[in-house]
């Protein structure tokens, strides 16, 4: 699997250079604790999200009726907002996982950790949905509505919630052994806006016509580390191409496995 290519240059490389390695690295500590703010932001937005589909649920109800006229311009809002909570609270979510990613040895929390945003989709809109179609003071107009737009909600929020490329905290550790050890190549990786790999050479033939960016100098500019620099952009796993180039040169040979 990739993840252990990436462990196996780790390993190669902490070998050779013990001495010099994490001299241009964060310390991982750090990167953590700013984490947790995150997190709790989160948190935060999606109880306001989830206060929100309860107070369209009551609306629905004609439990809380602001304006008659309007009243179901009120409860669109509310689901709206509902929305946008949901939403922010997952990015937000998304971006502490980054820095501080679950363990994959703990099978319940990385599932968790990973699928949070989805899981708060589905309480932020199916209680609505489900509640809406199933009251009888509620008029078929509404219904309707509330049904139809709190499914595009629904599935909107998914989309946001899903982590599309997650990270394990040994994943992100195996990274961080190689990019901060002194033997990367030219000191540097680089990256594609829309490639799922780093590179460690520049000329690497795969990165060779396109646009491709340091993540060295982003890192410098955004007073950040260089393997955030490459996670963010979704980029977790080494080059096979210039891993093997890497190999080459170094003379050192893959270990499979752990
Ligand atoms: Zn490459």
């Amino acid at each position: 699997m990739a993840e252990k290519k990436t462990v196996s240059v780790t390993e190669s490389n902490r070998k050779k250079k013990t001495t010099t390695a994490g001299g241009s690295n964060m310390p991982a500590a750090k990167a953590t604790g700013s984490a947790t703010p995150k997190r709790i932001g989160a948190v935060i937005l999606w109880i306001l999200a989830i206060a929100l589909e309860v107070v369209a649920i009551l609306m629905v109800g004609n439990r809380i009726i602001i304006n008659l006229k309007y009243h179901l311009w009120f409860i669109i809002g509310a689901i709206v907002l509902d929305l946008i909570f949901v939403i922010c609270g997952s990015l937000l979510w998304k971006s502490a996982n980054l820095i501080d990613p679950a363990s994959e040895k703990n099978k319940t929390k990385f599932w968790l950790w990973n699928n949070m945003g989805m899981l708060v989709a589905v309480a932020a809109f199916l209680p609505l949905i489900i509640l809406t179609l199933t009251n009888k003071n509620a008029d078929s107009k509404t219904k309707t509505a509330v049904g139809i737009i709190g499914a595009i909600a629904l599935g909107i929020a998914l989309l946001f919630g899903h982590d599309w490329n997650p990270i394990s905290a040994e994943e992100k550790a195996a990274m961080e052994g190689t990019f901060s050890d002194s033997a990367l190549p030219e000191g540097d990786v680089y990256i594609t806006s829309t490639g799922t790999k780093f590179h460690l050479y520049e000329d690497c033939q795969h990165i060779k016509d396109r646009t491709k960016f340091s993540c060295k100098e982003a890192a410098s500019e955004e007073n950040k580390n260089i393997v955030d620099i490459a996670i963010e952009h979704g980029c977790t796993e080494v080059c096979k191409t210039c891993e093997a180039k890497f190999q080459k040169e170094t003379g050192t040979t893959p270990a499979e496995g752990e």
